[in-house]
């Protein structure tokens, strides 16, 4: 009987394919959306494979396109979509296959970087946050690379405090992105490609390179290879530390990688204070001066961000002034050079 309900919710009514779909309605990919969509359905069933099983499943879907992916979700027994989608112009290609679907397919027309994931979750598929088991809820994209780093970092932000969908559990991530940035999330200390998305993402998150695609494999071909990582929510974060406490450090630390950690390190502290809390940060973290932002390990990052917490909210009325400004407003000199704390 379960067979038998599964091959029938998966079996979708006859409906054009995707690449059929962009011809009817004469839809070139347009750059200014970053669209490099996935056609071919082998592609599409093996990007919707490595999210896992998601029989039953509540799937987000980050930028459906023509729906090549969406259709695969349904074809692997997901239970519910929401697709967020901005080009307008897809969405009477997507309305063919919401209708084929009838109510288990809700789109959106918004920009995901904005839309409130969150709203469009019901309660039934929460878990708690520390259940081995993952709650039956999955976003899913072939991300638009134009965006995909502010919304990773949105996510990352949203993991460190349980909120926006992360409220209804570890939902795991499963999304492609460039293959160099997707090397820098999995980099190790040493690797060159450790950066500070390395180590944001590896505190909040277990995270697995699933598969790589030729550029070929899209439509138009991407010039390079894309990763599809996934990103599941850790129980307990390595280091239990703010987001922008190890934002802030990272940031400084890794914008000149190749001086020695203690010179730069001083550079969050006041003139006055310089070298005296930069030499309480390193020797109460037990480390050199003249190690370098590679050699660091996630630990190591959530220990120096803890103790530079410490150090800066420690009442000291004659600086009072200079710690109310928070680093994030500031804009670090560094040497000749200027780095805005918000840029990535
Ligand atoms: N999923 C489709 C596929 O694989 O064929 C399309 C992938 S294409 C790389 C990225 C999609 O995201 C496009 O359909 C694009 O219009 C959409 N998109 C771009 N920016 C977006 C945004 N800010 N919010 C939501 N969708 C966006």
């Amino acid at each position: 009987y379960l067979i038998m309900t599964f091959i029938a919710k998966s079996l979708l009514p006859p409906t054009p394919s995707a690449a059929d779909l962009l011809r009817m309605y004469k839809l070139p990919a347009l750059r200014k959306f970053a669209q490099n969509f996935l056609l071919d359905p082998k592609a599409t069933s093996k990007l919707v494979a490595c999210a896992g099983k998601i029989e039953n499943h509540f799937v987000i879907e980050v930028g459906p396109g023509p729906g090549g992916i969406t259709r695969q979700l349904f074809a692997q027994g997901a239970a519910k979509v929401a697709a967020i989608e901005k080009d307008v112009r897809l969405f009477p290609a997507l309305q063919i296959l919401a209708d084929a679907v009838e109510q288990r397919l809700k789109l959106y027309l918004d920009d995901i970087l904005t839309f409130p994931i969150e709203s469009v979750i019901s309660e039934e598929y929460a878990r708690p946050w520390t259940d081995e088991k993952l709650p039956p809820i999955d976003i899913i994209g072939n991300l638009p690379f134009n965006i995909s780093l502010p919304l990773l970092v949105q996510w990352i932000k949203q993991t460190s405090t349980q909120t926006g969908p992360f409220k209804f559990g570890r939902i795991p991530i499963t999304i492609t992105l460039q293959e160099e940035v997707g090397g820098r999330l999995v980099a190790d200390a040493l690797m060159l490609q450790r950066g500070r998305l390395s180590i944001l993402c590896q505190n909040w998150f277990n995270i697995k390179v699933k598969h790589i695609f030729s550029g070929r494999a899209f439509v138009p071909a991407a010039k390079i290879n894309v990763a599809v990582m996934q990103l599941v929510p850790l129980i307990k974060p390595l280091v239990d530390v703010s987001y922008n406490r190890l934002d802030e450090l990272t940031k400084l630390a890794f914008h000149t990688r190749n001086k020695p950690i203690g010179q730069t390190l001083a550079l969050l502290f006041p003139l006055e204070t310089r070298s005296e809390n930069a030499d309480e940060l390193l020797s109460r973290a037990k480390l050199d001066s003249k190690s370098h932002a590679l050699t660091l390990t996630v630990e190591e990052w959530g220990l120096l961000a803890q103790i530079y917490s410490d150090i800066i909210v420690r009442p000291r009325p004659e600086h009072e002034k200079i710690f109310q400004k928070t680093t994030h407003e500031l804009t670090f000199k560094l040497g000749e050079t200027f780095i805005n704390s918000n840029s990535i």
